[in-house]
């Protein structure tokens, strides 16, 4: 009954409920937005800005407040427009709930101190989102010890566990090299320990990756990122069993209050309608723009799982998010300097996933040594392919090239 119109991988089906095509399943996308005539038969959701909800007797009241997870009570705690979007959020990963947060942090960052305890530790797997590293280091204060591998080495990863080990956490690709972890070896071993696995999934999204087959615990958005679309918001979400989700929420959510407005929800939904379309985009652009750079002698080294890790990527990835890392030939920073400056269609800049390309030097005229000690080469360079047509970024790549290093 795939009837009424073909966009792209969304279909639209005569029931009025939308999907998605991911791989060879159809998602119910609006399983979410289904309009009906409490709605007004509205083909985009209702956008519930509200606070609170009142009860129509003191009867209802009790029984309300006593499950926020089923009933309206207050919107720190659970709100129409969100709760659309989590069940939607939930369908695309394939996971039975879903809790979405003010941002990626907010939801990392509940998740995470929702898991630890004092004396517990964690192994957190190369070079993950700065920030998150940052609120683990901050974890110390409270007794909580971490150790960082260096590595997507499966042993290398089991070796750091410890006695007390109670999170792996993990990105995958990874920030930086954008290097693959062997997602199921890591989840097998972790669920034979007890230990609780953690993905940040915010590169592939659930279109290329869905962590939760593998035996991922736990999956952590920045729907600020490719979810929203449209660098329009900061949000984020946790997703996985209703259990695990449910932990985080009594201990991170509701107490820590990081509630994404409704009208971020709405926009997230917004974003969600266009994601497949989107991501295939993303994925042939950075795949021609990475053919068009590969063989340049000026680039030294492209860091993106379309030209590395070919087993690992085959296994576990869909498609290509469209984030990567160059290093440049020539060391000299000032060339450097004049390459991000001579591009016409970057915007130079930290955050992606929208429609403008971004690109986001590593040095920072003073910290040489701490890139040395994440690994990074002075030149490196992260680079966000947007939606422009890849041949103008590849044009505008190779006269920034050629101003800069010839
Ligand atoms: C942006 C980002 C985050 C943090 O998300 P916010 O919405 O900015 O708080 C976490 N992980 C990755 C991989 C990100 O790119």
């Amino acid at each position: 009954m795939l009837s009424k119109r073909l966009l792209g991988t969304v279909y639209v089906v005569q029931s009025e409920v939308e999907m998605i095509m991911i791989k060879d399943r159809l998602i119910k996308t609006c399983l979410a937005v289904i309009p009906d005539e409490q709605s007004h038969y509205a083909i985009s959701p209702e956008i519930a800005m509200t606070s609170s909800f009142y009860s129509k007797s003191y009867e209802a009241y009790v029984a309300a407040s006593k499950d926020e997870f089923n009933n309206y009570v207050y919107t720190r705690g659970s709100n129409p427009t969100t709760h659309k979007l989590e069940v939607l959020l939930a369908e695309l990963e394939g996971a039975q709930r879903c809790k979405v947060f003010a941002s990626g942090m907010g939801a990392i960052s509940a998740t995470l101190q929702s898991y630890v305890m004092n004396g517990s530790h964690i192994v957190v797997v190369n070079s993950i989102y700065s920030t998150a590293m940052k609120f683990i280091k901050s974890l110390e204060k409270f007794g909580v010890s971490h150790t960082v591998v260096m590595s997507v080495d499966t042993q290398e990863i089991v070796s750091a566990i410890q006695d007390n080990t109670d999170v792996i956490y993990l990105e995958s690709p990874s920030s930086q090299k954008f290097e693959i972890v062997d997602l199921k070896a890591i989840a097998d071993i972790a669920k034979s320990r007890q230990i609780t696995t953690m993905i940040d999934n915010t590169w592939a999204t659930p279109m290329f990756q869905r962590p939760l087959e593998s035996g991922i615990d736990l999956i952590l958005h920045s729907c600020s990122k490719y979810i929203g679309g449209h660098s329009d918001i900061v949000a984020g979400a946790v997703l996985g069993t209703t259990e695990g989700v449910g932990k985080v929420e009594q201990n991170g959510y509701l107490m820590m209050g990081s509630t994404c407005s409704p009208m971020n929800s709405f926009l997230a939904i917004r974003g969600i309608r266009t994601l497949p379309i989107r991501m295939e985009k993303h994925n042939s652009n950075v795949k021609a723009v990475i053919d068009a750079l590969k063989d340049d002698p000026r680039i030294e080294k492209i860091y993106h799982p379309y030209i590395q890790q070919a087993e690992r990527s085959e296994k576990y990835l869909d498609g290509y998010g469209s984030l990567l890392a160059i290093t440049f030939t020539d060391k000299d920073t000032t060339k450097l300097q004049t390459f991000i400056n001579t591009l016409e269609t970057f915007l130079i800049g930290v955050s992606w996933g929208g429609y403008e390309s971004m690109v986001l030097p590593g040095y920072k005229f003073d910290n040489l040594e701490t890139m040395k000690a994440r690994g990074l080469d002075i030149t490196h360079t992260r680079l966000f392919i947007g939606l422009l047509e890849a041949q103008m970024t590849i044009t505008d790549l190779k006269q920034a090239l050629s101003i800069a290093y010839d």
